[in-house]
């Protein structure tokens, strides 16, 4: 993993907070420079936060079953999938490489990293196409300049925006075909009956899995990411993430979560169950050419018009995503499975369309 660091990463001093120095109970906190008057009323909003985030982890040792000292937390998974082109890709000269259609974060961050970005895209029915990827990977390493180098390569499981989740020994094999850093996205593992790439991180050192709080867990707006890996790569992570990426009401927030865990199942069930009327009731319609399998709480769905259907809901107050510009996704609308009220909403909406 060493090598595949950046230099000034694997050289780096990490700064060092004040909670850093001092982690024990002290009866006066004059350390930090924060105020001691607390102006919003007794939630110790005046405090900075934990840095790392130790009773929430603990919390996603016993609940998720993720290995305290194998996680770090980040300002949702988003800041993680930036710290990793941080840490191991040098602007100008590396490159990562993504499956698209795929969730456009990954592109995005590459960009603004200056990090070039290369595709081996999903075959059309959205599986991983192994041959071209393990064509492109040979292809890559036997022409290697010393000049940059691929360094990540990104599986995102289940996919965002088909919804299809990737098994373990296809996970797993690409694992062993790339000699970077593989990660894998499970931000909607939750919703999928597949298997956890989790289970291959003893095998992989240079794995690194993504969960999310922001779905399953219904904590979008709490900013709660989850990264897996080695002792070796979160002590990386670690050591150059913002000193105090998660605020102190966040961090309640993800603890009072997942002291939930058997509403949040039940939530879960709920969402499952509705996934499966809505996918039945939309594979009804006219104007509904395809429904794709999903293992997320969200479909990919082929229509006649996916512009003219996207504008004839948004008239009637609802949003989906228009995906028709991605890869494989010619005519596709991305649509989330919502609350049994929303989702006869959505259906009514559908019925109603002269199309449909
Ligand atoms: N990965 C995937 C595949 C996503 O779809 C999203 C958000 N839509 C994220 C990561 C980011 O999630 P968050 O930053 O909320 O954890």
């Amino acid at each position: 993993m060493r090598e595949l660091l950046r230099k000034n990463i694997a050289e780096l001093t990490p700064y060092s907070c004040a909670r850093n120095d001092f982690t024990g109970e002290a009866e006066v906190y004059l350390d930090a420079n924060e105020n001691w008057q607390d102006f919003v009323g007794k939630v110790d909003a005046n405090r900075y936060p934990d840095p790392l985030s130790v009773q929430v982890r603990k919390a996603i040792e016993e609940k998720l079953g993720l290995p305290f000292a194998n996680t770090l937390l980040g300002n949702g998974s988003d800041e993680l999938i930036d710290n990793l082109l941080r840490c191991f890709c040098n602007p100008g000269k590396d490159s990562i490489l993504i499956m698209p259609p795929t969730y456009g974060a990954y592109r995005v961050f590459a960009d603004i990293n200056d990090v070039k970005v290369e595709t081996v895209p999903l075959t059309p029915d959205f599986a991983i196409d192994v041959p071209a990827l393990e064509a492109f990977l040979s292809h890559e390493k036997a022409n290697r300049s010393g000049e940059g180098r691929l360094k990540l390569l990104f599986i995102c499981s289940p996919n965002n925006p088909s919804g299809n989740a990737f098994s373990l020994e296809e996970i797993e094999r690409v694992c062993s075909l790339f000699d970077g850093i593989t990660v894998v996205d499970e931000a909607y593992y939750d919703f999928s009956s597949k298997p956890s790439a989790v289970t291959l991180l003893g095998r992989f050192p240079n794995l690194v899995v993504l969960r999310t709080l922001s779905k399953c867990w219904a904590l979008a707006s709490a900013r709660v990411g989850i990264a897996v890996a080695s002792e070796e790569i979160i002590a990386v992570f670690r050591s150059m993430k913002y000193p105090y990426n998660i605020g102190s009401p966040s961090q309640r927030l993800a603890l009072k979560a997942l002291k939930e865990a058997d509403a949040v199942q039940q939530g879960l069930a709920q969402i499952k169950e509705e996934r499966t009327r809505l996918g039945t009731e939309l594979a009804k319609l006219a104007c509904v050419h395809r429904v794709f399998p999903s293992d997320a709480n969200f479909f990919l769905v082929r229509v006649t018009d996916a512009n003219a259907l996207y504008h004839s809901l948004a008239d009637r107050g609802i949003i989906v995503r228009n995906r028709s510009k991605e890869m494989h996704c010619q005519s596709c609308l991305r649509i989330t499975v919502g609350s049994k009220t929303e989702n006869d909403k959505l259906l009514a909406a559908l019925a109603a369309y002269k199309e449909c």
